[in-house]
């Protein structure tokens, strides 16, 4: 396998993705190079809406496809927002990342001063090969939120989510250091014990 189509039209999935296909010696190509619109993502769980996303791509380019379904489980918010982390952001002129964190955050506040602040990111990768043939690979990186947002760099919720271990959030972290913790990059080192033999 050479060329991978990444089912998805996310810059930030999509950077990160590339980057850790490349030393797979794995082309990552964007659904959008073959004018693939973004399916509706109607499960409700991550590895459901993984699958449907990596079907669609799979099935209209021919080739196999690739695709990540992540999110934000906030503990005290019973795993909100989940499978909705990017409803949460989303407006009439596009997605607000810090409407979403303060979302997130008034809830926690909601909850009383004592409330856990425990959260973990939590990555799904589906890879589906035209023939039908499908795998599913999750990574899940637990950590805390804080507040107010700290760092410019990586994207989403990344400014309020300090990993476990770790002081930064994951924005205020070189993002080579990022990739190499991530719940994206845990589920990426399954899929790539799967792929080499
Ligand atoms: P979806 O998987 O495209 O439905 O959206 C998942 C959403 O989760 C993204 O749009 C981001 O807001 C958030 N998310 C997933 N991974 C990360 C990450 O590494 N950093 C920050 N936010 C993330």
């Amino acid at each position: 396998m050479k060329k991978l189509v990444i089912a998805s039209h996310n810059k930030g999935k999509l950077r990160e993705i590339s980057a850790l296909l490349e030393p797979l010696g794995i082309e990552a190509v964007p659904a959008s190079d073959f004018g693939l619109a973004e399916p509706a993502e109607t499960e409700d769980s991550f590895a459901g809406n993984a699958l449907i996303k990596a079907r669609f791509a799979a099935e209209g380019s021919g080739l196999p496809a690739l695709s990540d379904d992540s999110g934000l489980c906030v503990e005290a918010l019973g795993g909100e927002p989940g499978v909705y982390t990017a409803d949460w952001a989303e407006t009439p002129n596009g997605r607000d990342w810090l409407l979403a964190m303060t979302k997130v955050e008034d809830r926690l506040k909601a909850l009383g001063p004592n409330v856990s602040r425990a959260a973990s990111f939590v990555c799904t990768l589906a890879l589906v090969w035209p023939d039908g043939r499908e795998e599913l690979y999750e990574g899940v990186m637990p950590g805390s939120l804080t507040w107010p947002p700290r760092g410019a760099l990586g994207f989403g919720y990344d400014p309020v989510f300090v990993p476990e271990g770790y002081t930064q959030t994951f924005a205020e972290m070189d993002p080579a250091e990022k990739q190499a913790i991530s719940h994206r990059a845990r589920a990426f080192a399954k899929l790539k014990a799967a792929l080499t033999p």
